[in-house]
């Protein structure tokens, strides 16, 4: 069925045109993946959040380094092609993995709500929380109430003023930001 499915919808990768999938191997292994956590406002990596992070959250996952057009393409490209989800997800997985982070118990994810649903013709951000949740075992939160009181995972592609406009409401025990790229 895959082998059909590739015949009738080839997917190339969308950076090197190799047949096989949309972001191959090679140019995967291009994508700069953070190793370390830095607290919320980026200056240091000892701490979640120091003196000088002004933020609601209590730490934030940024999954990969600074200005990096390649992931800024895949996340363009992304409101086309539904399937970079899985790309995008792997990139959160990896740096995960680096981190050696892997206990989510307790948590919750909530993918934040996207304003541009109808004109793509799905939810960026929640078709990623679908994935992480499942791969991780972390419960999806449908809607902002199921987070009162637990530990939160808030997704989003970068972090922005709605993420810590989300944060400042919650009643959530801890506050984790996850991001793809920073800015
Ligand atoms: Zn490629
Ligand atoms: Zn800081």
């Amino acid at each position: 069925m895959q082998a059909l499915l590739n015949i009738i919808f080839p997917k190339n990768c969308i950076f090197c045109q190799k047949k096989g999938s949309y972001v191959c191997e090679d140019c995967f292994s291009l994508i700069e993946i953070n190793p370390f956590q830095f607290c919320i406002c980026g200056k240091n990596k000892k701490t979640l959040k120091c003196n000088e992070c002004s933020s609601c959250l209590d730490g934030l996952f940024v999954c990969t380094r600074q200005n990096q057009i390649i992931i800024d393409k895949i996340i363009n490209k992304y409101s086309n092609i539904k399937d970079l989800s899985y790309v995008l997800s792997l990139i959160i997985l990896t740096h995960f993995l680096l981190l050696e982070k892997d206990d989510f118990s307790n948590f919750i994810i909530y993918p934040l709500p996207q304003d541009n649903i109808k004109r793509i013709g799905f939810d960026k951000t929640k078709e990623i929380g679908k994935i992480i949740s499942n791969k991780l075992k972390i419960p999806l939160a449908e809607n902002i109430d199921q987070v009162e009181n637990k530990n939160v995972l808030l997704l989003d592609i970068a972090y922005t003023d709605k993420m810590e406009d989300i944060a400042k409401q919650l009643k959530s025990n801890q506050i984790m930001g996850l991001v793809i790229k920073k800015h």
